[in-house]
């Protein structure tokens, strides 16, 4: 994408978002800069004030709303999606159906999930009741990934706004767009304020709102990129929130139902043109079923085409250069001696990827230890589920993981080093809106939805008050010697012998 215009009158920059798949122009977007930006971040900070003062039961109306929106708008969104993201009309409606869910427990659990809390204070501090109440952070910048251009951003935008914040939505230069569409059709619902805005362009646009003075930054992208963004966050001392990329891996065990197993992996590694952060990048498979599990899996990629078509299971690769990296992991893992079961090297033909099974693939390889971010599944044999744990847990990424199996399958998902992992399905945790998602390792940290991710999106506050006032004050320069040395006592009888009394 490239800068297409400057406005002749008020010298904006503009620059065209166009279809994937035909080239077709989708939009035209102003590409704003550290100025537009800080406006945008000072008008949030006073939509801010007027957001957090509806308090919750004010704002949940307000969410429910803008939900309901969104689902009866759903056919127009999807079509939207469909045409500047590329994915197929039903795998855009999966975006839909996973936000109304979202938003919707969003608004109504935030109260219950942010309610101040009484915590008991300890000898110490016996005379006072203490208590921790969560607090609107202010304005959260979110800046967001193209592949799941809703789904993705509102993870952290609708929990932002359920926990009493303002959000300014930097979208992807891939995925303007939507975003633009979002904030739209969130001002139609709460017209008061500019709650939630978006503004665009490019990385310079993403890093210009890093430094703008937000409370929070929750970035979803690439590890790469989430570097950068903890840097430039850093001069501020912005805390930020960074869900990154991974290399989620399958684990088929030898009591798994082979045929769940392998409709999971194909699923998992394929769907979305295979560019979805928790998609499945890895399979180990145990010996004793492996040769069944790959011909079930060879089975149902075989069958799934690539294409502009309303019939199409793929459509194409959303970004150009995204195709060069898909062709060099498959290129690479050939030349080291993989076999392609299904596709091959000529699976690429830009601006569509045609779905790839791998067997004899070597760890090293590339498409093992990389973000592919393309329909491209290595099935690997193992000897036993502890040598494919092992395998799994050799990465840097850490996000998400799926277990297929019986006896060992829980501890199997216990052991994986991963954020997010489900037993005998695939990807499941993302449609549980309470569950915390996010990674470890090279996928990131902290956590959007849930609790968690109503939490991570708020301000932690303690607050003691004296309910009795004693013969003395432990924090005053007038205590008596002797309180401490009674306090002295108090400890060694307490502590000293190491067990709590
Ligand atoms: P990028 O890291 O390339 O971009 C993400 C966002 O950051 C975009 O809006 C981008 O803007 C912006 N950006 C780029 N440079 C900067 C900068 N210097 N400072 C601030 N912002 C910047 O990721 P992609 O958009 O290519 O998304 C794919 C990646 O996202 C994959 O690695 C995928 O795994 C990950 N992802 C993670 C998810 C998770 O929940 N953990 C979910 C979905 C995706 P622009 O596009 O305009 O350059």
């Amino acid at each position: 994408m490239a800068i297409t215009d400057r406005h002749a009158a008020t010298g904006v920059q503009t620059f065209d978002s166009v279809s994937p798949a035909t080239g077709e122009k989708v939009g035209t977007f102003p590409v704003d800069g550290p100025e537009q930006v800080a406006a945008a971040v000072s008008r949030a900070c006073q939509a801010a004030r007027w957001w957090a003062g509806l308090g919750f039961a004010g704002r949940r109306r307000r969410l429910l709303a803008f939900k309901g929106l969104l689902a009866r708008r759903g056919e127009e969104l999807c079509d939207l999606i469909h045409l500047e993201n590329g994915k197929p009309h039903d795998d855009a409606f999966i975006e839909v159906l996973l936000v109304t869910e979202h938003l919707d427990w969003a608004a109504h659990k935030a109260a219950r999930a942010l309610r101040p809390r009484r915590v008991a204070p300890t000898l110490l501090a016996r005379n006072h009741s203490a208590r921790v109440e969560y607090q609107p952070l202010g304005v959260v910048g979110v800046i967001g990934p193209w592949n799941y251009p809703l789904f993705t951003p509102l993870g952290s935008i609708s929990y932002a706004l359920a926990a009493g914040n303002a959000v300014v939505f930097k979208p992807s230069e891939h995925t303007p767009a939507v975003g633009r569409w979002l904030a739209d059709a969130f001002a139609e619902v709460v017209p008061e304020q500019p709650v939630l805005q978006v503004v665009t362009g490019f990385g310079a646009t993403g890093d210009a709102l890093c430094r703008a003075g937000v409370d929070k930054l929750s970035f979803t992208g690439s590890a790469a990129t989430g570097r950068k963004v903890m840097a430039a966050c850093a001069e501020r001392l912005t805390p930020v929130l960074l869900e990154l990329g991974g290399k989620d891996a399958m684990i088929v065990d030898d009591d798994a139902d082979l045929d769940a197993a392998a409709r999971a992996a194909v699923w998992g590694g394929i769907a979305n043109a295979g560019q979805t952060c928790i998609g499945i990048e890895r399979v180990y498979a145990v010996d004793p079923i492996y040769d069944r599990f790959v011909e079930k899996v060879v089975q149902r990629a075989a069958k799934l085409r690539a294409g502009p078509g309303p019939d199409a299971d793929l459509g194409p690769i959303t970004v150009p250069g995204q195709l060069e990296v898909i062709r060099r992991h498959l290129d690479d893992a050939l030349a080291r001696g993989a076999r392609a079961l299904v596709g091959g090297a000529g699976a690429v033909h830009p601006p569509y990827v045609e779905p790839v099974v791998l067997v004899d693939v070597p760890e090293d390889a590339l498409v093992m230890v990389e973000e592919t971010f393309g329909p491209v599944l290595p099935v690997v044999r193992v000897h036993d589920a502890d040598e494919a744990l092992a395998r799994a847990n050799a990465g840097s990424y850490g996000l998400g993981g799926a277990v297929f199996g019986r006896r060992r399958a829980t501890r199997l998902a216990r052991a994986l080093r991963a954020g997010m992992i489900s037993v005998n399905s695939v990807q499941t945790f993302a449609l549980v809106p309470g569950l915390p998602f996010g990674g470890v390792g090279e996928s990131g940290f902290g956590r959007v939805h849930g609790e968690q991710g109503l939490r991570e999106l708020s301000s932690a506050k303690a607050l003691v008050r004296q309910r009795v006032r004693l013969p003395f004050d432990l924090t005053s320069f007038e205590r008596p010697d002797r309180a401490v040395d009674a306090l002295a006592r108090l400890t060694r009888l307490r502590h000293a012998g190491g067990r709590r009394r």
